[in-house]
């Protein structure tokens, strides 16, 4: 007789399994009201919708898109919108919790929201992916807008995406509506240091964390998995700061250097490669993306998909400072093994919430119509994420646990709280 073996379980089910974890165990800190701890497992609104797409060659190809608001207690929903194949409800379930959390970590008077469709975009022209947004963007048209939830790019969608969005919101409810989505190209209403502000905020608080650790940047080496707008920027800010980059990936693999990776010219090559990838980068030696989470080096910053240092890899991961520029890279049970081993991880809800922070500060411009200098936003993107990092530092020691505990412990109270103040409706 052969045993069946356990299906090996999804990476988005995983990553929404791991978010529910941790909010059971900030709920259990609180003390929080059982009622209110499902009414937080639970999204607030699923919308499931099938994006039919003509091909240049005249056939129809049907996708599946998602958007799920968790929750709207603190304000409109607000996160991205991937387009990946790995994309499934679980997933987009999982990463909206996540924006809820984020958003309250770093007190944005925001819900938490997710969109995805489940499609390669590499295996689609720019004009068929345009299509695809504008389908996708009149599908969940009765759900989204500037007081509702507003999208963001998240993997695989950029600043053109986000154009397309307004495009499309705009043509179809005669008002041009900016404040619909985060992220435009800055030519149409987006705000000036968006596109860098993840990185940005990930290359902070790593740099705030080896502060506290009693690390100099010239003595540090980093590994960064991951070299699309969050991976690049940040591996570009740390090097800015004088960190040594020893080794970065993307889906094409890695490149390692033992005296550090000249970051502006591997943007540069990403940047003229028509895949838009790391491959053929030269100069390098080469390696596996598992190769370059077991380096030898003393940050990590997983910066690419969830789900990618699990319990069969955690015990190789050699850094002592892991910051989580991905939403979701450490599954619940590897971040135990780690916390175990006093490896410190500075959890994606705070480590790339400078995203999410930026796409706050433009939306305030889009409403009000007035844009900011981009000295007025970063000095802005700085005051929020040192705030929500001082918070989450002091409540970790209030409560005797790890960064991560302390985020949620921080976001689900505040979330809560909101919501006890509005009262359930009705
Ligand atoms: N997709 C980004 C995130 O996961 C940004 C979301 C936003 O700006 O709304 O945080």
């Amino acid at each position: 007789m052969t045993l069946a073996m356990p299906a090996a379980k999804h990476a988005g089910e995983e990553l929404r399994d791991s978010a529910l974890r941790q909010l059971d165990s900030a709920a259990k800190a609180l003390n929080l009201d059982p009622g209110m701890h499902q009414f937080l497992s639970t999204p607030e609104r699923t919308l499931i919708v099938s994006v039919p797409v003509v091909m240049e060659e005249g056939h129809l190809e049907v996708f599946t898109g998602y958007r799920v608001q968790h929750s709207t207690g603190r304000g409109p929903g607000k996160g991205g919108i991937r387009f990946h194949p790995s994309v499934s409800l679980a997933e987009v379930e999982g990463l909206a919790m996540l924006m809820t959390w984020k958003c309250a970590v770093t007190d944005l008077p925001l819900g938490g929201a997710k969109g995805g469709v489940a499609v390669d975009p590499r295996k689609l022209t720019r004009r068929q992916i345009e299509r695809l947004t504008k389908r996708y963007t009149a599908a969940i048209l009765p759900i989204i807008g500037p007081e509702q939830d507003i999208p963001a790019p998240d993997v695989n969608t950029d600043d053109s995406t986000m154009a397309w969005i307004v495009d499309t919101v705009t043509m179809m409810t005669g008002r041009h509506s900016p404040a619909v989505v985060t992220g435009k190209p800055v030519e149409l209403g987006g705000s000036r240091g968006r596109t860098e502000a993840t990185g940005r905020g990930v290359a902070f608080v790593t740099l705030e964390a080896m502060k506290r650790a009693g690390r100099a940047p010239e003595n540090t080496r980093v590994a960064v998995q991951g070299f699309g707008n969050v991976g690049s920027i940040t591996a570009k800010a740390l090097a800015e700061a004088g960190c040594r980059i020893v080794a970065i990936s993307d889906v094409s693999g890695g490149y390692t250097s033992a005296s550090g990776i000249d970051v502006p010219k591997a943007i540069a090559h990403v940047q003229s490669s028509k895949q838009r990838l790391l491959e053929g980068f030269s100069g390098l030696s080469k390696i596996s993306n598992d190769e370059l989470l077991a380096m030898d080096v003393d940050v990590l910053v997983p910066a690419a998909l969830e789900g990618v240092i699990t319990p069969a890899n955690a015990g190789s991961v050699r850094a002592k400072l892991v910051v989580e520029g991905a939403n979701g890279p450490v599954t619940a049970d590897a971040d135990r093994m780690l916390a175990d081993r006093g490896v410190t991880i500075v959890p994606d809800v705070l480590a790339n919430a400078g995203g999410v922070v930026v796409s706050y500060f433009e939306w305030v411009q889009s409403r009000a119509g007035f844009y900011w200098e981009l000295d007025e936003v970063e000095k802005r993107l700085e005051i929020y994420m040192r705030r929500a990092m001082e918070l989450v530092l002091s409540t970790s020691k209030t409560y005797d646990c790890t960064l991560r505990e302390a985020a949620f412990i921080v976001a689900v109270d505040r979330v809560a709280r909101a919501i006890e103040r509005r009262g359930i409706f009705p």
